[in-house]
């Protein structure tokens, strides 16, 4: 191993430990020390630790922070997101959620938006019209992705993001985006220190006159 690299603190959580074997033995982890797996990738080592227990992840500190998941339901859902609640409380780093699964893992559970009915859905019919067989309502039927991100409600800024199990190009894909949105963070910081931006206090913000009309549903 070079010592030129630059190594980054990688915090996986995910409700389901087998996923974060499978993910270090994709990434090719080159080795192990008090439970953290190194992997050196794209010009950068990671030293990645995982954890699966909300109540042992007290102060996590992470440079990446990435949510595994191999089937979106609901106790999954949740779990993942007392993960993320406990990991992002107290500081922000880029951060990922992804559906990590094997590669004929093509459905996925959810609820009738409009019964609760909890009905199989098929990754591939994503933005197809389908109908509850309970309530007979009709609704768009969604992607994993947006699934996930709407299930954990994550702001705009985690992305959900898909690899088959094996295939690790993607995977490989997914890091170099997440150390993009990390180099973009910094280089924001550092701009903001040379405007003295980040030394101003925060304000409170101005309320205008006139009521913005709820968003739909
Ligand atoms: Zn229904």
């Amino acid at each position: 191993m070079s010592d030129l690299l630059q190594t980054l603190r990688l915090l996986v959580v995910s409700p389901d430990k087998d996923l974060s074997q499978w993910l270090i033995s994709d990434l090719g982890a080159l080795e192990e020390k008090d439970g953290t797996h190194t992997v050196e990738f794209s010009g950068t080592r990671f030293e990645m630790v995982l954890e699966c227990d909300p109540t042992k992840l007290s102060s996590p500190s992470a440079d990446i922070l990435l949510g595994l998941i191999r089937f979106v339901d609901g106790v999954s859902l949740h779990l993942l997101g007392e993960l993320f609640k406990v990991a992002t409380a107290e500081k922000s780093c880029p951060a990922a959620v992804l559906v990590y699964r094997k590669e004929l893992e093509g459905d996925f559970k959810m609820s009738c938006p409009f019964c609760g009915q909890k009905l199989w859905v098929r990754d591939a019919d994503q933005d197809k019209r389908g109908r509850c067989p309970n309530c007979h309502k009709g609704f768009t039927l969604p992607g994993q992705e947006d699934h996930v991100a709407k299930a954990l409600h994550l702001p705009p800024g985690i992305s959900v993001r898909k690899a088959v199990q094996g295939d690790t190009s993607t995977l490989g894909a997914h890091l170099k985006q997440l150390l993009r949105v990390r180099a973009d963070e910094i280089n924001l910081r550092m701009a903001g220190d040379k405007t003295g931006l980040s030394s101003r206090q925060t304000m409170n913000v101005n309320l205008e006159t006139g009521l913005i009309p709820p968003q739909g549903h």
